[in-house]
């Protein structure tokens, strides 16, 4: 009797033709996050990974498996042969590990047999293991609509029984799907956008922009941090860290004081876009949740919209905040996202911005701007930041 851990797909199940290489990146990602702790091998066997490991690293695997996008459910598994016998002693041994650990009353054993050959079907090697545990464990009752345990046994090349179910987050393996140069500012937001693409397989970038020295630096490390907690996530992150100060005080001698907010979005997208097109990215992404505040009202993002040629994906959209706040708080990055620091925006706040702004209106305000050399100098001199 060997442990192992084997790791559920989810989505990627579905794949046809290209599966094969949503795995294979699947694979290559859980590489990364496990090497330093050690393991023997990984190997695929129909429709499942499995990792050999020394058992006392599990937690700590689990721990980090968690995070990788594409993976549904994480079990610590005793593998055996394709024999009744085995599976018999594995499964009195799981269960009895299962009692160690917590209390139970009562289970249910879910079989699945992907190996047709193996002449035992599902519902009776179910039965017949249940019968068991019921002889060995005089204390446990089958439930078989809302069991305190199930006990699985995965009939395939090998057998494999388990107890647990670790969720993971789902998705798509990152690197699957392009990339994103995600706008990241102090927020609650914008994390969260940038973890629900990344979350679909969009390798992420970042680009922040602040107002120093009216902002502070305290301010600059808190976006650092939140980068930080999002590349546990997402890997290895290229921040773009720009100024802003400049334009804005651009906008606020020559332009309406409120069409400050939707003018420096505009900036804001804009100088995103070259980024993005100098560094191969395919897609911007915002935290704007339509209605959220005045900037958000779908007038106004149809403006901010226009300063683009490239997809603006705003994975938030549709979300109330009570529900972005859960994910920031599941994420990890709510605590941070709450510290008090100011953000660029705060610097030249109309009192009343324009809540349905006109894309003529903008455009002609634009006109007393140099817009072009405006944006060259905001680039040239931006730094870059390389969040591991
Ligand atoms: P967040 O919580 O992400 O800051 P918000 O609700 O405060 O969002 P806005 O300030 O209107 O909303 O910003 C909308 C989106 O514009 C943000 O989610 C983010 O993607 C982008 N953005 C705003 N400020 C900045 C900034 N300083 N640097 C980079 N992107 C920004
Ligand atoms: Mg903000």
């Amino acid at each position: 009797m060997e442990k192992v851990l084997s790791v559920s797909l989810g989505e990627i199940a579905l794949k046809g033709l290209n599966r094969k290489y949503f795995e294979d990146q699947l694979i290559k990602n859980m590489r990364r996050v496990i090497k330093d702790i050690g393991f023997e091998k990984i190997y695929k066997e129909q429709g499942k990974i499995y990792i050999e490991a020394e058992e006392h690293n599990f937690p700590k695997m689990i721990n980090r498996l968690k995070k990788v996008f594409g993976l549904v459910y994480i079990s610590p598994c005793i593998r055996i042969e394709k024999d009744e016998e085995q599976i018999k002693e594995a499964s009195i041994a799981a269960i009895r590990e299962k009692i160690d650990k917590e209390k139970i009353n009562t289970f249910k054993v879910d079989t699945n047999r992907a190996d047709k050959n193996f002449p035992i079907k599902s519902p009776e090697l179910s039965r017949q293991i249940g019968g068991l545990i019921l002889q060995n464990f005089k204390e446990l009752e089958v439930d078989v609509h809302n069991p305190d345990t199930f006990l699985y046994i995965d009939i395939k090349q090998n057998a494999y029984i388990y107890t647990e179910k670790v969720k993971g987050y789902g998705g798509l393996p990152l690197g699957t799907n392009g990339k994103g140069l995600l706008l990241l500012s102090g927020g609650i937001d914008s994390p969260v956008a940038g973890f629900l693409m990344a979350k679909r397989g969009l390798e992420i970038s970042a680009v922040h922009y602040h107002s120093y020295p009216f902002t502070s630096e305290r301010a600059e490390e808190k976006v650092k941090d939140l980068a930080r907690i999002l590349s546990r996530y997402v890997g290895r992150i290229k921040m773009y860290s720009v100024n802003l100060l400049d334009i804005q005080k651009e906008i606020n001698n020559k332009c309406k004081e409120n069409e400050m907010t939707i003018l420096s979005r505009r900036f804001m997208m804009k100088i995103a876009g070259r980024i993005a097109e100098k560094e191969g990215i395919n897609a911007l992404i915002t935290g704007e949740s339509l209605g959220q505040v005045a900037s958000q009202t779908v007038e106004g993002i149809s403006v901010t919209n226009r300063a683009v040629d490239i997809p603006v994906l705003r994975p938030l959209i549709g979300l109330d905040k009570v529900d972005i706040i859960d994910i920031a708080r599941d994420i990890e990055t709510f605590e941070t996202s709450i510290l008090p620091f100011e953000d660029c925006c705060t610097v030249f706040l109309p009192k009343h911005p324009v809540t349905k702004p006109k894309i003529e209106d903008i455009l002609k305000s634009e006109e007393a701007l140099d817009v072009e050399s405006l944006i060259n100098n905001a680039i040239e001199n931006m730094e870059l930041i390389i969040i591991e």
